[in-house]
Parts: structure tokens; C-alpha cells; sequence
């Protein structure tokens, strides 16, 4: 394949996850997004869990055959969000695959090696649209990440990378 050809493939998923993304938010009309509330309405339940002896590398999974999204309890309530948001994104843009290559799957870690493969990064790009959706950051972008990042309920880090993005 050429590269061209690629990268219009790219971009076009990426247009895909992002309007898979607003389209579970557009009914929200100020934030924070609740995630929980939108992954449960998918028709996956949300469990939290202190994961024993996994706790301190495991930020978060899902059990697509339970359809259960677990998350780590003893993570900080941004992380936590953002854990649902990016195994909501599995769940939405990936169950069919994985559910036929569950050796493909990998488990949120709590500490994010660079990402990895393109499931990886879809399921970020959907959790980043989901959290701070465009449509709601637009029109009050000048606020700022600090204030931003509290409304919206996402991290700093999170929110400075949003508002360079929209
Ligand atoms: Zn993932």
C-alpha cells in the first residue's frame, strides 16, 4: 500500500472513533461527562475492584464475554474515568475483534508505555473525545487546562493535550 493510502485509511478510523465518541455524548449539554452512566447504557456493567496483587500495574480491563468493565479502585477518580472512557472504547470500536483474537487484548496498565498499536491508540483517542468532548471545550476553551481540567473532570495532562487538538 502506498503511504498516502495509508494514512487516509488512518485518518479515516480516526474520523470514525471520533464520531463514535460524540455520538454518546451530543446529548450532554455541560460537563463532566458521566461515563459511567454511558458505559452502562452500552450494556456494559462497571465494576471496581483493588485487583490483589495486580493493583499497583492494572489501571483498568474488560471482560467482553461478561460484559463487565473493571477498574481499579484505589486509582485517583480522574484516572478512574479515563479508564472507563478508554475499555468503553474497546468495548464499542473493538468486542468483535478481540472476542474472536482475545489472545490480541491487553489490559489497561496504570503506567502508560508509549502507546503500542492502533487498538491502543483508538481507545485513547475515544477516551479523550468522550471526557472533553469538542463541543462543549470549544466554547469555553479560553477558561484555560487548569479550570478546564476540573470542569470536565480529567486530568491536566489530559485537557492541555485536548485543547491543543480542538
Ligand atoms: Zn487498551
Amino acid at each position: 500500500m502506498s503511504e498516502t493510502l495509508v494514512r487516509t485509511l488512518d485518518q479515516t478510523r480516526t474520523e470514525r472513533v471520533i464520531r463514535e465518541a460524540n455520538s454518546l455524548t451530543n446529548g450532554y449539554s455541560a460537563p463532566p461527562i458521566p461515563v459511567r452512566e454511558i458505559a452502562e447504557n452500552a450494556g456494559v456493567d462497571v465494576i471496581f475492584s483493588s485487583f490483589g496483587g495486580a493493583s499497583e500495574r492494572v489501571a483498568g480491563f474488560c471482560d467482553f464475554e461478561a460484559r463487565r468493565l473493571y477498574v481499579n479502585s484505589n486509582d485517583i477518580i480522574t484516572r478512574q474515568k479515563f479508564t472507563m472512557a478508554h475499555e468503553l472504547g474497546h468495548w464499542i470500536l473493538h468486542r468483535e475483534f478481540f472476542e474472536s483474537h482475545p489472545a490480541e487484548y491487553r489490559v489497561l496498565p496504570r503506567f502508560h508505555k508509549p502507546v503500542s498499536n492502533h487498538f491502543e491508540r483508538e481507545a485513547d483517542i475515544f477516551a479523550a473525545n468522550l471526557l472533553a468532548p469538542a463541543a462543549l471545550l470549544r466554547p469555553v476553551r479560553e477558561l484555560g487546562a487548569a479550570a478546564l481540567s476540573s470542569i470536565f473532570g480529567v486530568s491536566r495532562t489530559m485537557m492541555e493535550l485536548r485543547l491543543k487538538e480542538i
